[in-house]
Protein backbone atom coordinates (compact mmCIF):
# COMPACT_ATOMS: atom_id res chain seq x y z
CA UNK A 1 0.00 0.00 0.00
CA UNK A 2 1.34 3.48 -0.75
CA UNK A 3 2.45 5.60 2.29
CA UNK A 4 0.68 9.02 2.12
CA UNK A 5 3.53 12.08 2.61
CA UNK A 6 3.38 15.30 4.83
CA UNK A 7 5.46 17.58 4.59
CA UNK A 8 5.58 20.84 6.31
CA UNK A 9 7.65 23.21 8.69
CA UNK A 10 6.56 21.39 12.10
CA UNK A 11 7.12 24.43 14.27
CA UNK A 12 6.68 22.51 16.78
CA UNK A 13 5.09 19.02 15.40
CA UNK A 14 1.15 19.05 17.29
CA UNK A 15 -1.76 16.78 17.53
CA UNK A 16 -3.30 18.58 15.09
CA UNK A 17 -0.84 17.29 12.18
CA UNK A 18 -0.90 13.99 14.09
CA UNK A 19 -4.34 13.46 14.19
CA UNK A 20 -5.39 14.69 11.03
CA UNK A 21 -2.68 12.65 8.88
CA UNK A 22 -3.90 9.88 10.62
CA UNK A 23 -7.82 10.32 10.16
CA UNK A 24 -6.73 11.25 6.17
CA UNK A 25 -4.80 7.91 5.96
CA UNK A 26 -7.48 5.80 7.57
CA UNK A 27 -10.18 6.96 5.49
CA UNK A 28 -8.09 6.53 2.10
CA UNK A 29 -6.06 3.60 3.35
CA UNK A 30 -3.33 4.49 3.66
CA UNK A 31 -0.83 2.15 5.65
CA UNK A 32 1.98 4.66 6.60
CA UNK A 33 2.28 8.65 7.14
CA UNK A 34 5.86 9.68 6.39
CA UNK A 35 6.60 12.90 7.95
CA UNK A 36 8.87 15.69 6.07
CA UNK A 37 10.00 18.29 7.95
CA UNK A 38 11.42 21.02 5.61
CA UNK A 39 15.12 22.33 6.40
CA UNK A 40 14.46 26.02 5.22
CA UNK A 41 10.72 26.47 4.73
CA UNK A 42 10.80 28.33 1.23
CA UNK A 43 7.63 30.47 2.34
CA UNK A 44 8.30 31.45 6.11
CA UNK A 45 10.00 34.86 6.54
CA UNK A 46 13.80 34.69 7.68
CA UNK A 47 12.52 36.66 10.33
CA UNK A 48 10.08 34.04 11.41
CA UNK A 49 10.52 32.20 14.87
CA UNK A 50 11.52 28.84 13.05
CA UNK A 51 13.34 26.45 16.08
CA UNK A 52 16.55 24.90 14.14
CA UNK A 53 15.89 22.07 11.60
CA UNK A 54 17.74 19.88 13.80
CA UNK A 55 15.01 20.49 16.50
CA UNK A 56 11.94 20.22 14.82
CA UNK A 57 13.74 16.83 12.76
CA UNK A 58 14.19 15.63 16.18
CA UNK A 59 10.40 16.55 17.43
CA UNK A 60 8.93 14.77 14.62
CA UNK A 61 11.16 11.59 16.02
CA UNK A 62 9.58 11.70 18.92
CA UNK A 63 6.22 11.97 17.83
CA UNK A 64 6.39 9.16 15.73
CA UNK A 65 7.55 7.04 18.08
CA UNK A 66 5.89 3.98 19.23
CA UNK A 67 3.52 4.86 16.79
CA UNK A 68 3.15 2.01 13.36
CA UNK A 69 1.37 4.65 11.21
CA UNK A 70 4.25 7.68 11.52
CA UNK A 71 7.45 7.54 10.13
CA UNK A 72 10.26 10.80 9.79
CA UNK A 73 12.02 11.03 6.75
CA UNK A 74 15.10 13.13 6.71
CA UNK A 75 15.56 14.05 2.93
CA UNK A 76 15.15 17.93 2.79
CA UNK A 77 17.54 18.27 5.74
CA UNK A 78 19.62 16.34 3.89
CA UNK A 79 19.51 18.29 0.84
CA UNK A 80 20.04 21.61 2.71
CA UNK A 81 18.83 24.88 1.26
CA UNK A 82 15.32 25.79 0.25
CA UNK A 83 13.20 22.70 0.72
CA UNK A 84 11.29 22.91 -2.57
CA UNK A 85 8.51 20.24 -2.34
CA UNK A 86 9.12 19.36 -6.27
CA UNK A 87 12.70 18.44 -5.34
CA UNK A 88 11.63 15.92 -2.95
CA UNK A 89 9.19 14.50 -5.47
CA UNK A 90 11.62 14.34 -7.80
CA UNK A 91 14.06 12.63 -5.47
CA UNK A 92 11.46 10.19 -3.86
CA UNK A 93 10.33 9.15 -7.15
CA UNK A 94 14.16 8.76 -8.37
CA UNK A 95 14.42 6.18 -5.19
CA UNK A 96 11.55 4.14 -6.71
CA UNK A 97 8.21 5.64 -5.36
CA UNK A 98 5.78 4.66 -7.99
CA UNK A 99 3.30 7.77 -6.82
CA UNK A 100 4.18 10.60 -4.43
CA UNK A 101 1.17 11.36 -2.70
CA UNK A 102 1.42 14.63 -0.73
CA UNK A 103 -1.00 15.76 2.10
CA UNK A 104 -1.27 19.63 2.84
CA UNK A 105 -3.89 21.08 4.31
CA UNK A 106 -6.76 23.20 2.66
CA UNK A 107 -5.18 26.49 4.08
CA UNK A 108 -2.21 25.53 1.84
CA UNK A 109 -3.99 25.51 -1.22
CA UNK A 110 -4.31 28.42 -2.08
CA UNK A 111 -0.37 29.27 -1.76
CA UNK A 112 0.30 25.88 -3.79
CA UNK A 113 0.64 28.41 -7.47
CA UNK A 114 3.37 29.90 -5.72
CA UNK A 115 5.31 27.14 -4.67
CA UNK A 116 8.47 26.32 -6.57
CA UNK A 117 7.73 25.26 -10.11
CA UNK A 118 3.80 24.86 -9.84
CA UNK A 119 2.90 23.35 -12.76
CA UNK A 120 5.44 20.65 -13.09
CA UNK A 121 4.58 20.13 -9.23
CA UNK A 122 1.23 19.19 -9.98
CA UNK A 123 1.98 16.71 -12.78
CA UNK A 124 4.75 15.21 -10.72
CA UNK A 125 2.66 15.10 -7.08
CA UNK A 126 -0.63 13.44 -6.06
CA UNK A 127 -2.12 15.79 -3.78
CA UNK A 128 -4.24 15.13 -0.99
CA UNK A 129 -6.25 17.99 0.31
CA UNK A 130 -6.95 17.82 4.08
CA UNK A 131 -10.24 20.03 3.92
CA UNK A 132 -10.88 21.94 7.83
CA UNK A 133 -14.35 22.10 8.68
CA UNK A 134 -14.93 25.27 8.61
CA UNK A 135 -12.90 26.63 6.04
CA UNK A 136 -14.34 26.90 2.95
CA UNK A 137 -11.93 26.76 -0.24
CA UNK A 138 -12.82 29.21 -2.78
CA UNK A 139 -11.68 27.19 -6.38
CA UNK A 140 -12.54 30.40 -8.12
CA UNK A 141 -9.29 31.78 -6.38
CA UNK A 142 -7.20 29.49 -7.91
CA UNK A 143 -5.68 29.78 -11.28
CA UNK A 144 -8.19 26.76 -13.90
CA UNK A 145 -4.94 24.22 -13.85
CA UNK A 146 -5.13 23.57 -9.89
CA UNK A 147 -8.83 23.18 -9.85
CA UNK A 148 -9.01 19.74 -11.00
CA UNK A 149 -7.49 19.30 -7.41
CA UNK A 150 -11.48 19.33 -6.53
CA UNK A 151 -11.81 15.59 -6.35
CA UNK A 152 -8.64 15.52 -4.00
CA UNK A 153 -10.46 16.93 -0.86
CA UNK A 154 -10.60 14.68 1.72
CA UNK A 155 -12.61 15.66 5.48
CA UNK A 156 -10.37 15.72 8.49
CA UNK A 157 -11.81 16.62 12.00
CA UNK A 158 -11.39 19.98 12.80
CA UNK A 159 -8.10 19.72 15.87
CA UNK A 160 -8.01 23.66 16.31
CA UNK A 161 -4.47 23.57 17.20
CA UNK A 162 -1.55 25.74 15.31
CA UNK A 163 2.34 26.04 15.69
CA UNK A 164 1.96 29.65 16.49
CA UNK A 165 -0.69 29.76 18.97
CA UNK A 166 1.67 26.44 20.79
CA UNK A 167 4.89 29.26 20.62
CA UNK A 168 2.37 31.94 21.87
CA UNK A 169 1.51 29.84 24.69
CA UNK A 170 4.84 28.86 25.57
CA UNK A 171 6.37 32.30 25.21
CA UNK A 172 3.35 33.33 27.82
CA UNK A 173 4.49 30.37 29.86
CA UNK A 174 1.24 28.29 29.32
CA UNK A 175 0.70 24.55 29.55
CA UNK A 176 1.19 23.08 26.44
CA UNK A 177 0.83 19.33 27.42
CA UNK A 178 -2.72 19.20 26.04
CA UNK A 179 -1.51 20.28 22.43
CA UNK A 180 1.85 17.93 21.33
CA UNK A 181 2.56 15.01 22.72
CA UNK A 182 4.30 14.08 25.94
CA UNK A 183 7.77 13.62 24.67
CA UNK A 184 7.61 16.88 22.41
CA UNK A 185 6.69 18.93 25.14
CA UNK A 186 9.98 17.81 27.25
CA UNK A 187 12.14 18.15 24.42
CA UNK A 188 10.48 21.90 24.63
CA UNK A 189 11.05 22.26 27.98
CA UNK A 190 14.60 21.03 28.14
CA UNK A 191 15.94 22.51 25.17
CA UNK A 192 14.09 26.30 26.30
CA UNK A 193 12.73 26.52 22.72
CA UNK A 194 10.60 29.44 21.57
CA UNK A 195 11.15 30.93 24.67
CA UNK A 196 12.38 34.48 23.06
P1 LIG B 1 2.28 27.68 11.96
O1 LIG B 1 1.15 28.06 12.88
O2 LIG B 1 3.65 27.84 12.56
O3 LIG B 1 2.18 28.29 10.57
P2 LIG B 1 1.16 25.02 11.48
O4 LIG B 1 0.83 24.36 12.78
O5 LIG B 1 0.04 25.53 10.64
O6 LIG B 1 2.27 26.10 11.76
P3 LIG B 1 2.88 23.73 9.41
O7 LIG B 1 3.98 22.83 9.84
O8 LIG B 1 3.23 24.98 8.74
O9 LIG B 1 1.99 23.89 10.73
O10 LIG B 1 1.85 22.95 8.55
C1 LIG B 1 2.08 21.70 7.92
C2 LIG B 1 0.78 21.23 7.31
O11 LIG B 1 -0.12 20.89 8.36
C3 LIG B 1 0.07 22.28 6.46
O12 LIG B 1 -0.35 21.64 5.27
C4 LIG B 1 -1.09 22.72 7.32
O13 LIG B 1 -2.20 23.06 6.53
C5 LIG B 1 -1.39 21.48 8.14
N1 LIG B 1 -1.95 21.76 9.46
C6 LIG B 1 -1.45 22.54 10.43
N2 LIG B 1 -2.22 22.57 11.53
C7 LIG B 1 -3.27 21.75 11.28
C8 LIG B 1 -4.44 21.34 12.02
N3 LIG B 1 -4.71 21.79 13.24
N4 LIG B 1 -5.30 20.50 11.41
C9 LIG B 1 -5.04 20.05 10.15
N5 LIG B 1 -3.96 20.39 9.40
C10 LIG B 1 -3.08 21.22 9.94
Amino acid sequence: MPKLVFGGTFNPIHYGHLRCAQAVAEREDFDRVVLIPSAQPPHKPDTADVAPAADRLAMCQLAAEGNELFEVCDIEMRRGGPSYTIDTAQELLRQGWETVHWLIGADMLLYLPKWHRPLKLLSEVDFVIMARPGFTIDWSLLPGEFRQLQKHVVEAPLVDISGTDIRHRIRAGEPIDHLVPEAVAQYIGDRRLYRS
